[in-house]
């Protein structure tokens, strides 16, 4: 078990910067996902922190100790890539026990150690097989169980799941996320894919060119995005957004009467904006719930004046069962009916 501090880190190759000012604790047994889209700095994080990469600036620490310096191999981390990379001539109980046999580990514990991790991830009836007569799930698991044997203090996992469909991906996440309940080991997993973050984190990092967006749990960022970046890349089907004008410190919806969204006043101060940004998740635009609107801090958005806010839920009695498809064009506000407030 293990803890890690990111102090101030930065990556440059050669003149480019591809991480900056990186700071992050993450606790004892934490299961921690670094998401963002591609060439956002995901991996090369993940690679500072298993030796593979120089770290440029800053310092990390693995259980209070700086790691700057130190060799891989003393890091007390193991690391499951994307390309599981087995040796094909050998057995998969082999294969697994291979990384234990250059650390010197007395036979019978690394037999011990390979029955656990084999129970672990039902791959006892598999051990005397070569693992190129597995499938592709199956030969991930011995990726992933060549990790576990190695008992570190950190599991790191780049992308573990990409290479496999969908139906295997769905299956494997689930296992993953059961065997660090049993093992309750300190987890760095890094993903392009939000369905993976929101079902495996206990906190997300989500980066963005090199720097961080948002840290926070799953819900956290789901519920409160503190930009528009992170609504946007957080939901599917995708958060509508749309300009709403300002009228004083109320929203001015489209003209129309009266405002059919409502300010969390302790959230929003519309004090000063011209117009916000208004997000609605399809998912969640449920009839007759009585609008809160949120999302966390006003971050900035595209136009200099414009503030990214997301509307939590919007009613409707024109259809009840009515929810703005991804990519829909909503306009808010009450027509001639009272509560006729959405429409197309
Ligand atoms: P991610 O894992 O989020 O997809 P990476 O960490 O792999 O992103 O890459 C971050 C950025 O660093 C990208 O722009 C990538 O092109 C750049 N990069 C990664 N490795 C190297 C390298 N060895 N030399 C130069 N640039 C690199």
């Amino acid at each position: 078990m293990a803890e890690l501090s990111f102090r101030n880190i930065s990556k440059s190759y050669g003149d480019t910067q591809v991480v900056a000012g990186f700071n992050l604790e993450v606790r004892n047994h934490e299961f921690i996902v670094f998401l963002g889209p591609s060439g956002c700095g995901k991996s090369t994080i993940l690679r500072m922190i298993a030796g593979l990469d120089d770290i440029t600036g800053g310092e990390l620490s693995i259980d209070k100790r700086v790691v700057n310096q130190l060799p891989r191999r003393d890091r007390n981390i193991a690391m499951v890539f994307q390309n599981y990379a087995l040796y094909p001539h050998m057995s998969v109980r082999d294969n697994i026990a291979f990384g234990l046999k250059r650390m010197k580990i007395a036979p019978d514990e690394i037999d011990r150690r390979i029955r656990g991790a084999a129970a672990t991830l039902g791959l006892e009836q598999f051990l005397d097989r070569k693992s190129t007569a597995l499938s592709g799930g199956q030969q991930q698991r011995v990726a992933i169980a060549r990790a576990i044997v190695k008992t570190p203090g950190v599991f790191l996992f780049d992308e573990p799941l990409s290479n496999l469909d969908a139906k295997l991906r769905n299956h494997m996440r689930v296992e993953i996320a059961r065997f660090h309940q049993r093992l309750k080991t300190t987890t760095v997993y890094v993903t392009h894919d939000q369905l993976e973050a929101m079902t495996l984190a206990d906190g997300i990092v989500l980066l963005r060119s090199g720097l961080i967006e948002q840290v926070g749990t799953p819900r956290e960022i789901f519920e409160r995005p503190d930009s528009q970046f992170v609504a946007a890349f957080i939901g599917t089907p995708a958060m509508n957004f749309f300009e709403v004008d300002v009228n004083g410190s109320e929203l001015n919806a489209a003209g129309r009467n009266a405002p059919a969204v409502f300010v969390d006043r302790e959230r929003f101060d519309l004090n000063g904006s011209k117009t916000v940004v208004a997000g609605v998740r399809p998912a969640t635009s449920a009839p007759r719930v009585l609008p809160t609107l949120l999302t966390s801090s006003m971050a900035m958005s595209t136009s200099s004046n414009s503030l990214a806010m997301t509307l939590w839920s919007i009613s409707s009695t024109r259809s009840r069962d009515w929810r703005p498809p991804a990519g829909a064009t909503v306009s808010l506000g009450r027509r001639s009916r009272a509560d006729d407030i959405l429409g197309r």
